[in-house]
């Protein structure tokens, strides 16, 4: 049997019970090392296996790679190149690092591909072209159109029709590990007479998950959604920073813009479609209303069962656990973003980067925002060293994990984290000189 095919397949390398990156995961990433040379990457219990040696070892040469192919900073070639490929990297790599293989004795080669994950840095493994953020929890768009206009309205009348979306800025995407700084921008409170400006005091987290997606087809063709998980390459932790009070003086009419694109930070390891197969679960139910039937879809393994949650860790302080939710709640599932996305001939490209918007659950305990968790800051949360929460504050740092896990297997995500650092003091007057 295929490595990959049997649940209680086992590495030679070591990987701990807790590990998010057993044999069976296999996830794509870029790492940087001591030497200072950036490879495309993957990685086994805490060794990261770097695939540009592989290559030049000559163990995918019955592949016919390109030359070079993961000798590079992002791995957009590789992702060009379509699902068959990359399930057949994957599988060679799990073959060549099952329990018992050739390369196991092989030191001198090993020498040459692996890595302690301590001494390496994973890096952004993707250039990414495009991003889009959509908004397909149920739970959280009804929370947030409570809070933000109407409780007995708070679902818009196009939510249960379409995915509700919006296009972000990819230039400030940047990869778990890199600080975040807190935005100054406008706001006006509800009694302000006028618009202030300043260090937004509502900075927020929001708990999603990120589809990378390979080239759609050229041309017109719109991808349908029964063949959308064709262009899906895989999926990562993804906490959108939002500043609430910028978002809700600014966003009407146009949707989301500075309270979003200042900062969005990605967990490094790409884990595919394959590797969360075993965990796949039902979507939520869409008959009241149907929709329309370009976005119709069989729910059953629509979603994936990932369990998720998110911690706030003040300075010097160990963290606090703020949310347990899961990313089979989605309402949308990601193969009707992504008809939705291409149905009016909109192209995507390799890398592009789909955000699920954020994922709540039904319970208080599983709201995917410190906005809906604290209800705007009204209700705070206690952290274990006894401060308060509202939002979040200077050099805190959030934390999210996300794993799924079933018959002793367990295939995760890793951790996407960053702290905050205290706003830039804005001075017009020291922009305009040098
Ligand atoms: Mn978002």
């Amino acid at each position: 049997m295929h490595p990959l095919s049997d649940p209680k397949s086992q590495s030679f390398l070591p990987v701990s019970e807790q590990s998010d990156f057993p044999l069976q995961n296999i996830p794509f990433g870029v790492i940087e090392r001591p030497d200072e040379l950036f490879v495309c990457a993957s990685r086994i219990g805490d060794t990261a296996l770097d695939l540009n040696a592989l290559q030049q070892l000559g163990y995918f040469d019955d592949l016919e790679l390109p030359e070079g192919l993961f000798g590079q900073e992002a791995l957009n070639e590789f992702i060009s190149l379509g699902r068959p490929v990359w399930r057949a990297v994957r599988s060679r790599i799990a073959e060549l690092y099952a329990a018992g293989s050739d390369l196991e004795d092989k030191s001198k080669q090993r020498a040459e591909i692996e890595w302690p994950i301590a001494e390496v840095e994973a890096v952004l493994p993707v250039f990414i072209g495009d991003y889009t953020d959509f908004y397909a929890s149920r739970e959280h768009a009804t929370n947030v159109g409570s809070m933000f206009r109407d409780p007995a309205n708070a679902l818009l009348p196009n939510w249960l029709h379409l995915p509700v979306g919006y296009h972000g800025r990819s230039s400030t995407i940047v990869e778990s590990g890199v600080n975040i700084r807190r935005p100054n921008g406008q706001s006006k409170g509800p009694n302000d007479p006028a618009p202030v400006f300043g260090p937004s005091i509502k900075v927020d987290f929001e708990l999603e998950m990120a589809f990378i997606t390979g080239d759609g087809p050229t041309g017109e063709t719109p991808i349908p959604v029964e063949r959308a998980e064709e262009y899906i390459f895989g999926l990562a932790l993804l906490n959108d920073w939002s500043a609430r009070d910028v978002q809700q003086w600014e966003y009407v009419p146009l949707g989301p813009f500075l309270a979003k694109n200042f900062a969005t930070s990605i967990s490094p390891w790409i884990v595919t479609l394959d590797a969360l197969a075993p965990f796949r679960a039902d979507r939520p139910n869409q008959e009241d209303p149907s929709p329309l039937p370009y976005l119709q879809q069989d729910p059953k393994g629509a979603n994936v069962d990932v369990h998720l949650e998110v911690s706030i860790a003040p300075q010097g302080h160990p963290e606090t656990v703020v949310c347990q939710s899961n990313f089979k709640h989605m309402y949308w599932s990601m193969a009707q973003q992504l008809a939705h996305h291409t149905i009016n001939g909109c192209l995507i490209n390799a890398g592009d980067c789909m955000g699920s918007g954020t994922i709540s659950g039904p319970e208080k305990g599983s709201f995917g925002s410190m906005l809906e968790i604290t209800w705007n800051g009204k209700e705070p949360v206690t952290l274990s060293d006894g401060s308060q929460r509202g939002f979040i504050e200077d050099h805190d740092t959030v934390i999210m994990r996300g794993y799924c896990k079933k018959d002793g297997l367990r295939i995760g995500f890793g951790e996407v984290s960053a702290t905050l650092l205290p706003a830039l003091s804005w001075n017009p007057a020291s922009t305009s000189k040098n």
